[in-house]
């Protein structure tokens, strides 16, 4: 499948590791455990989750009284897979009217996930609306509007270095007015100044709860799937200042850190709504852990 072939890196790199120990190893004993546990940290699992998937996977061999390395292999994945664990992904902005602030860093593959977002929006019959609050960047206002035109979608926006929220306030009226179904918003992401950033959210969070109560809101925020570790610091220092609903993880088909996205779930709780697995609108694809792992170890 497709999700296949977006992950293949993060797939050669965990599974062809793990598949050699599997055959290479002849008994479970300390070095099998080791290995295994190196395996999953250089696929970017994190320290602390790989720890809690190798306890979860002694604890299940032990129970079910396993001694045969290669028949390691599913209790393994289901590991990793109760590490995931957050009940189904929910989306809930797709059917009713909706607000969808998106946060994250500059190059992250921000106005990319949220030209895909307007795109597949639209084909699925919504009205869709953005608002380039992302004012900081000339590039980045004409960027999303690039992208409107290619999906047919309205934009709302102002002139670079106007403020966001008064871009917000302008896109929410235009939204109601035109009864539009979802309102995304390109908002900024500027973490080397948090308490700035967390004002800017919250002058904008206040504009859409008073204008548009009636509207229902997720906060998602970008992260580059080829940073790994850093990713998750990143969302962590997202996490301080905004109540996310939900990441984004971009460019998982040029990467064998696709692992982060496990760290991600299981040490911050917060799911990954969405994966790029690529540059084309379609390459924009509805995140599901079950999914994940039979495309990284099927
Ligand atoms: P922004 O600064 O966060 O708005 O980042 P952009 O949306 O401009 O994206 C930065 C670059 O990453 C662009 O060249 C995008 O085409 C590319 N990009 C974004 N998402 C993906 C993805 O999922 N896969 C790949 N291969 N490239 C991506």
């Amino acid at each position: 499948s497709r999700l296949v072939k977006g992950l293949s890196k993060t797939r050669e790199s965990i599974v062809s590791g793990i598949d050699s120990i599997f055959s290479g190893f002849s008994s479970i004993d300390e070095d099998f455990y080791e290995e295994i546990e190196e395996t999953l940290i250089m696929g970017d699992l994190g320290i602390h989750t790989t720890e809690k998937i190798i306890e979860d996977l002694r604890a299940r061999v032990k129970e079910e009284h396993i001694k045969d390395p290669s028949a390691c292999k599913q209790l393994l994945i289901d590991s990793i897979r109760s590490q995931m664990d957050l009940g189904e992904n929910a989306y809930q902005f797709e059917n009713r009217t909706s607000v969808v602030l998106v946060i994250g860093v500059n190059g992250v593959g921000k106005t990319t996930s949220i030209g895909k977002l307007a795109g597949q929006m639209k084909e699925m019959g919504r009205s869709v609306l953005l608002a380039a609050a992302d004012t900081f960047r000339a590039a980045a206002i004409e960027q999303l509007t690039e992208w409107a035109n290619r999906s047919g979608v309205g934009i709302i926006a102002q002139k670079e270095g106007s403020d966001p929220a008064a871009v917000i306030y302008d896109a929410v009226q235009a939204a109601k007015a035109r009864k539009t179904d979802v309102l995304i918003c390109d908002t900024a992401g500027r973490l080397h100044n948090k308490k700035n950033l967390m004002e800017e959210l919250r002058k904008i969070n206040r504009i859409i709860e008073k204008e548009y109560p009636e509207a229902y809101k997720e906060t998602l925020v970008v992260l580059d799937g080829t940073t790994g570790q850093n990713a998750l610091a990143q969302a962590r220092q997202f996490q301080e200042v905004a109540d996310i609903t939900g990441i984004i993880l971009t460019k998982m088909d040029g990467t064998a850190k696709g692992g982060i996205a496990v760290a991600i779930q299981s040490e911050l709780g917060i799911p990954v709504k969405y994966i790029g697995i690529g540059e084309k609108i379609d390459d924009l694809q509805k995140f599901n852990a079950d999914e994940f792992v039979n495309a990284l170890f099927g």
